[in-house]
């Protein structure tokens, strides 16, 4: 599937340009145009799929067998501390292009970029009762 109005999939069929990091039949990663950091690079499934949940589990398999190697190449090549990898799923979670991928986002110590999200504690029954209506949808 290829959406005319998507840039992530001109830039899997090579009509738009990018720093091309690794590519095999199904799977493509380039350097993000708007880097955290250096050498923060994205990798995504070449078929236009919105989010994980749209993308079939033989799709994100495929991303997901390459995505450790990436990530260890990118921290690698960049002197890395760590990485995070992300993987924004609609507005309200960030995702600005609506073709599913993972940032790879190389990380320092005391980098500022960012530590620790806000956490909470659930109240008494809360945990359960949210587990519970996960499950159900399963
Ligand atoms: P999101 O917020 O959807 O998770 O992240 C989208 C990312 O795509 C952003 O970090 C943004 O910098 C990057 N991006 C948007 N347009 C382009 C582009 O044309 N080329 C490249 N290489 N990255 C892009
Ligand atoms: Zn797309």
């Amino acid at each position: 599937m290829v959406e005319s109005d998507c840039i992530f999939c001109k830039i899997a069929s090579g009509s738009i340009p990018c720093n091309r990091i690794y590519e095999d039949d199904s799977v493509l990663a380039f350097l993000d145009i708007g880097p955290v950091s250096v050498g923060h690079t994205l990798v995504i499934p070449k078929q236009h799929f919105e989010t994980m949940a749209d993308c079939p589990a033989e799709v994100l398999a495929a991303v997901a067998s390459v995505l450790g190697r990436i990530a260890m190449a990118v921290s690698t090549a960049t002197g890395s501390d760590g990485y995070n990898v992300l993987c924004n799923n609609g507005r309200a979670a960030g995702q600005l292009v609506n073709h599913m991928h993972f940032h790879v986002i190389p990380r320092m110590i005391n980098d500022g970029i960012f530590n620790r999200w806000p956490s909470f504690e659930y109240a008494s029954g809360q945990a359960e009762e949210i587990a519970a209506k996960i499950r159900a949808k399963l």
